[in-house]
């Protein structure tokens, strides 16, 4: 607990700190008393730190503290709330001999051996976590949740390590984990850019290790990306090379005819005004930032390339690392301002609710098709 509120107070942000100040009150009021109801905690005002996490967790009853997930889409119903022998509504009931202190049981009354007459109790038992985020690990749905939030607040693995008590390599694994569903948020809400006069900003970019980092120098990864001015729309992609063919086959997939696109000069963009009805006015760089004469910056792609460097450690940007973690940037980038750790949960509650389920069947789709190049955009 000592840590929890320590990390939570080094917080820079005043909206955390009251909540902070809030919950604090709140938990040693709990604590006087014997037990506390969900319909006590006042979750409106909320936002989520690792604080509230700790807070919820303990003073809730682990069946409150299931209610209280599945109300607020950490954990969704729609397949798990069915018994897997007779699709029977199952009801939560406490259990002593499950790490989570309550399991969903089928009361469905069936039939034995074939008779209608002769009926007995289902009785089936489920873990509460099927069809979840906390499905099928051995970790506490407090260490979870807690991980969970940590990832999201980009706290090291050997800090999330040392505060959790966990194995050696079990935050490796769940930072794994929620890379991949930032990807698939990031895949499954993508939309063009640009259109009829509309400014659309493109650059390409090398993401690598340098070469002073322990003498050794790491293959990097281009990207190419474009950002909509006004709207701040924008999309990015990783791609083999920075040849004509290539790049000027993302901007027709990605951005609409007539936008105005705006670039350097590098020659692969030459033959851009040939497609699309697209106007493309070119920034030397080499001899200014903007234009004197048509006004062309872009200023607002290099600032995204910034931003995203920035924010992409050195070791996450081996190739198979870059996917998750550019999609992870893409998401902070995209929910800043809002309570991404808890849009988060509630994104990855849908995607693990259901195998089947068209999301999961799209991003599959979409991940065949990109092959090699990643496609994201938000
Ligand atoms: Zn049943």
């Amino acid at each position: 607990m000592a840590t929890n509120v320590s990390i939570f107070m080094s917080s820079s942000s005043d909206i955390i700190k009251s909540n902070s100040e809030m919950l604090e009150k709140f938990y040693f009021k709990c604590k006087k008393r014997k037990s506390i109801s969900k319909s006590q905690i006042p979750f409106d005002e909320l936002c989520w730190t690792s604080f509230t996490i700790t807070m919820i967790c303990s003073v809730l009853t682990p069946m409150d503290l299931y209610r209280y997930l599945v109300e607020i889409g950490f954990i969704d119903t729609s397949v798990s709330s069915y018994c897997l022998q007779c699709s029977g509504q199952l009801t939560l009931i406490p259990s002593t001999t499950v790490i989570d202190g309550c399991q969903l049981k089928c009361n469905n009354r069936i039939g034995v051996n074939g008779s209608t007459n002769k009926t007995k109790l289902c009785s089936k038992k489920f873990t509460i976590r099927r069809y979840s985020w906390f499905h099928k690990s051995h970790l506490t749905i407090h260490e979870i949740l807690t991980l969970t939030y940590y990832w999201w607040s980009e706290i090291s693995q050997k800090y999330v390590e040392n505060d959790l008590d966990l194995a050696h390599g079990t935050p490796i694994d769940w930072y794994n984990f929620c890379r991949e569903v930032s990807e698939d948020v990031v895949i499954n809400n993508s939309e063009k850019i640009g259109g009829f006069g509309i400014t659309v900003e493109i650059d390409e970019s090398k993401f690598g290790k340098r070469k002073y980092n322990r003498g050794k120098r790491v293959e990097g990864v281009w990207v190419f990306g474009g950002v909509e001015r006004i709207s701040g729309k924008c999309f990015l992609v990783a791609v083999s090379d920075r040849s004509a063919n290539t790049l000027l086959d993302v901007i027709k997939e990605w951005i609409l005819p007539g936008s105005i696109i705006i670039s350097d000069c590098w020659k692969a963009y030459d033959k851009i005004e040939e497609h699309n009805n697209y106007i493309h006015l070119k920034v030397n760089h080499s001899l200014h930032f903007k234009d004197p004469e048509n006004g062309a910056h872009t200023n607002q792609i290099e600032g995204l390339w910034n931003l995203a460097k920035k924010s992409l450690p050195n070791t996450n940007r081996s190739k198979k690392m870059f996917a998750g973690s550019l999609a992870t940037f893409m998401l902070r980038t995209k929910w800043k301002g809002k309570d991404g750790f808890k849009l988060f949960m509630q994104y990855a509650a849908k995607l693990y609710s259901d195998d089947s389920t068209t999301d999961v069947t799209e991003t599959k789709r979409l991940k065949s098709a990109c092959k090699e190049n990643i496609l994201y955009f938000i």
